[in-house]
């Protein structure tokens, strides 16, 4: 038995990097350190995969060749108008770099899962910028934590133990000498270890948060409770957050995803900015799939933008509702998808994920998804992380080096490979 030590787990945003696993002949037989996610990753990735690559041919999947597959897909994407590429958060920076050039190569729009999760995070800090620090930093010194529309300890199970309130920092040791403050619509089970729990009224995050600025900025709210949170919680909460040494305010898709969007993200950032005046306070989003930080910096990069980048004008173009893939579904704009290591059927709108079920859809995945189904071409790929190597962001933009721990099955080649054969054949090379 072989052991392979400081894994990271490609799972969520936290990219745990501590993992001991345990290998077998070429199996993966036991996990120590990931929580209940990253272990049902590691001992079951192999199930529901895809063996071959296969084509859609009258109404039937047929097994085909990798090279097949290949020329279909070129097929495909040199006779499309305006084809769409998408996913790239559960693949490396590696494959999404091969994947940009493609998209520049035949003038199409790629987007990445940002544009249904944290794109209003990102406007946000476009929009007036943000003061933010690694997680390291939180470990080390943050003496209050807020989680704001996020329940990691069902999303990121263990990003308290390893970064925040159950963590043992440099100079903060202790859970007792950091608070925990949890505000959501419901109570949570992250809201059950907090020390502070703010039940606020669905959809009035914005109402909230200035209402916070107001009172850490020393105003005098004349009301007796706003977004339903009493005035005296609102003033306890300023006081806890103007008189800490160090605080974060780290928030989920409850913030980004109710109405206001972008506008909460603004809001939340323009209070972090306004505690900077007395204290140190940062501000960072949980990211979910493990490598969407990588594909907003890699875009950001390359192209310029982080996400939705239309080439169809020989230049990169982005304008968020107009470039955005839901949006160019849509409209019905779109003639052909490429689509790797994702699965929009599941979570687009119905009205999108209908309408993209009609175009041609070339799929890149390791295993069966309600997209791999209506696609045209299928391509199985390895898994980055465990079968292949390659690089990725943690939630907080920290580059890590995923490992390979054991060789994937045979013929099966990692994305970034089959997006170079792609690339090559679009070329003509
Ligand atoms: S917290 Fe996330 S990265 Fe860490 S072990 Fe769990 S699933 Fe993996």
């Amino acid at each position: 038995m072989k052991t392979i030590n400081n894994v990271v787990c490609s799972f969520c945003g936290c990219l745990c990097d501590d993992i001991e696993v345990n290998i077998e002949n070429n199996k993966i037989v036991n996990v120590k350190n990931a929580c209940s996610l990253g272990l049902s990753k590691f001992l079951n990735y192999n199930k529901h995969r895809i063996l071959k690559p296969r084509i859609r041919k009258s109404k039937e999947f047929v097994n085909v060749s990798l090279e097949e597959a290949i020329n279909e897909c070129v097929k495909i994407l040199s006779n499309a108008n305006y084809p769409i590429i998408y996913g790239w958060s559960n693949t490396s920076n590696e494959a999404l770099r091969v994947g940009i050039e493609i998209a520049e190569l035949i003038g199409g729009v790629i987007d990445n899962t940002t544009s249904v999760c944290h794109g209003p995070t990102i406007i946000g800090v476009q929009d007036i910028g943000e003061s933010t620090s690694t997680l390291g930093q939180i470990k080390n010194r943050a003496d209050l934590i807020i989680y704001w529309g996020s329940n990691p300890l069902h999303a990121h199970p263990r990003h308290l133990s390893r970064y925040t309130a159950l963590s043992k920092g440099r100079f903060i040791k202790t859970r007792k000498e950091r608070k925990v403050v949890v505000v959501d619509v419901r109570k949570t089970a992250t809201a059950n270890i907090a020390d502070v729990f703010i039940q606020i009224k669905p959809n009035s995050d914005y109402e909230l948060l200035t209402a916070l600025r107001y009172a850490v900025n020393n105003g005098e709210i004349e009301q007796d409770e706003v977004a339903g949170v009493p005035v005296e919680k609102i003033e306890e909460l300023a006081e806890m957050m103007v008189s800490c040494k160090f605080g974060a305010l780290m928030f989920g898709l409850g913030l980004t995803m109710s109405p206001g969007k972008h506008r909460n993200i603004e809001a939340a950032i323009a209070l972090v900015t306004d505690l900077n005046k007395y204290t140190k306070f940062v501000i960072l989003p949980m990211r979910g799939h493990y490598n969407v930080t990588g594909a907003n910096n890699v875009t950001c990069w390359i192209t310029g933008y982080p996400f939705a980048v239309d080439f169809s004008k020989g230049y990169p173009y982005y304008n968020p509702g107009e470039t955005t893939i839901a949006d160019i579904i849509a409209r019905g704009e779109c003639d052909a998808a490429l689509i790797v290591a994702s699965d929009p059927i599941s979570h687009l709108p119905i009205e999108s994920a209908r309408k993209l079920s009609k175009i041609p859809i070339v799929t890149i995945d390791p295993h069966e998804t309600p997209t791999t189904r209506v696609s045209r071409v299928v391509i199985p790929s390895s898994y980055v992380g465990i079968e292949c190597e390659g690089t990725a962001y943690r939630m907080d933009g920290v580059p890590l080096r995923l490992k390979k721990i054991v060789d994937p099955p045979d013929g099966i080649i990692s994305d970034e490979e089959i997006l170079k054969m792609i690339l090559s054949k679009l070329k003509g090379d």
